[in-house]
């Protein structure tokens, strides 16, 4: 039996997945270029400053594109399969890789406008169809 693996929030993270565990989606915004940055990073990756700050992400966006897991990756996602691995470019610009639920996989589209939702034990942010 194995364990499912979750992330370790760190010094960069913390934030963020304080928020998730909140239902709140953050993701951090330059204050030198004024750019939008997901991943989680200690230097805005546009201009190299070190000047990022959190805020509150819309939690809208669309899939960019997404695959369709048949395989689990391990015994405690046996239940789970099939689903959805997708790219979510979010109205802010940056882009996610979750998951998309609440619907099934031959639902998902490419555009396919989406909304974050925040499930699981410990929380994930995951998108559902919002159209
Ligand atoms: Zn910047």
């Amino acid at each position: 039996m194995s364990e499912r693996a979750y992330p370790l929030p760190d010094a960069v993270t913390q934030a963020f997945w304080d928020a998730i565990g909140e239902d709140r989606l953050l993701v951090q915004r330059c204050r030198a270029c004024g750019r939008h940055v997901f991943y989680p990073r200690a230097v805005c990756p546009h201009c190299t400053s070190g000047e990022l700050e959190w805020v509150q992400a819309a939690g809208r966006g669309r899939v960019h594109s997404f695959t369709v897991v048949h395989r689990a990756p391990d015994l405690t996602y046996k239940d789970e399969v099939p689903y959805v691995v997708a790219l979510i470019d979010l109205e802010e610009g940056v882009r996610m890789m979750s998951r998309v639920v609440g619907c099934r996989p031959d639902e998902v589209r490419c555009e396919m406008a989406v909304r974050v939702s925040f499930e699981g034990d410990p929380k994930l942010p995951v998108w559902r169809n919002s159209e």
